[in-house]
């Protein structure tokens, strides 16, 4: 089963992502990770795309579309699988569904969590991310055991270029501009699932578990 988590960043996609990896055995691909492993490798792409990313803008849909595929082939789809931040426009959503269609696979969840614009803010100004394995805490709502240590590989916790102040509101901008309209794309067709992002944690998760 493929599940596609749509929200807004700081809308919990990560986090949600993170425990159902760790604790149901589910496979995820975010295409943010991959591309911030390339910024950290330095790779060709990653070194080409590191100011736009950190700046907080969107990378073009080809590139964006390769980095996706390459994931979603080299990953089972029967598997419990994760699509955490693809797509992000319309344009992506049909080379995604053109894709699924080639591969005959219907098994899609398309999972929507909801968040208030005030609430996105304080989660993303407070975030903290490990730069090993990319799983996040928060300054104040989800704190590491051990202060700026990643519980998981005691990884030195960093605060990501695109959340700081100026760029989140760049990124919330890109966002509403160009993501949110998917909403309504999924709505339309009668296919999206609508959770609410502020229940706790392990409610949200509770949730998400019921599609699975
Ligand atoms: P995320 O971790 O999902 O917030 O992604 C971090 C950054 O990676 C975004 O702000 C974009 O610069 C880039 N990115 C990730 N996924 C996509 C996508 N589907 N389309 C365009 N840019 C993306």
């Amino acid at each position: 089963m493929l599940m596609i988590f749509l929200g807004a960043p700081g809308s919990g996609k990560g986090t949600i992502s993170n425990i159902l990896v760790e604790k149901n055995n589910f496979l995820h691909i975010s295409t943010g990770d991959i591309f911030r492993n390339q910024i950290r490798l330095k790779t060709e792409l990653g070194n080409k795309l590191k100011n736009l990313i950190e700046g907080g803008n969107l990378v073009d849909d080809k590139t964006t579309w390769e980095v996706a595929k390459t994931a979603l082939e080299e990953n089972d789809l029967n598997r419990n699988l994760i699509l955490d931040g693809y797509p992000r426009n319309i344009n992506q959503a049909k080379y995604l569904n053109d894709y699924l269609i080639e591969k005959n696979f219907e098994d899609i969840k398309i999972i929507y969590y909801e968040v208030s614009e005030k609430m996105l803010m304080q989660r993303l100004s407070g975030r903290m991310m490990c730069p090993k394995c990319g799983k996040s805490y928060h300054k104040i709502n989800l704190k590491p055991k051990i202060e700026g240590k990643c519980d998981l590989d005691n990884g030195n916790l960093y605060q990501r270029e695109d959340d700081k102040s100026d760029n989140i509101l760049i990124r919330l901008k890109a966002y509403g501009d160009v993501t949110e309209p998917l909403v309504e794309y999924y709505k339309n067709k009668n296919e999206l699932i609508i959770i609410n992002g502020e229940l706790p944690l392990e409610k949200i998760v509770e949730e998400t578990l019921k599609h699975s």
